[in-house]
């Protein structure tokens, strides 16, 4: 079984009501930065776009938001009680 933030030990994941990270198209050049930098592999491109397409693997790092250098990553946190969660809070 592959381990992913779902199956983690200690971590779950609930359903934000609304996507919390979004890609600015018009800022967006395609650069693929965002898929190196994403450990939970919540990106792919599409059209020489990046595309989220796996949200619910998403561990609020930022790190996507932090290395856009076109600052096309539009990140909000999810509503309380959202997103990931572990043991620890
Ligand atoms: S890092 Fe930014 S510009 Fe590069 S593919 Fe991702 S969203 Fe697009
Ligand atoms: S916040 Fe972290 S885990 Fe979530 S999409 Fe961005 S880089 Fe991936």
């Amino acid at each position: 079984m592959t381990t992913t933030s779902k199956n983690f030990p200690g971590v779950e994941w609930v359903k934000a009501t609304a996507d919390f990270i979004q890609v600015d198209d018009g800022k967006c050049s395609g650069c693929a930065d965002c898929i190196k930098v994403c450990l939970a592999g919540c990106f792919k491109i599409e059209n020489g776009k990046a595309r989220v397409t796996n949200l619910g693997e998403c561990m609020e790092c930022a790190s996507c938001w932090y290395i856009c250098e076109r600052e096309a990553i539009i990140f909000s946190w999810p509503e309380g009680g959202a997103g990931f969660r572990t043991r620890f809070g």
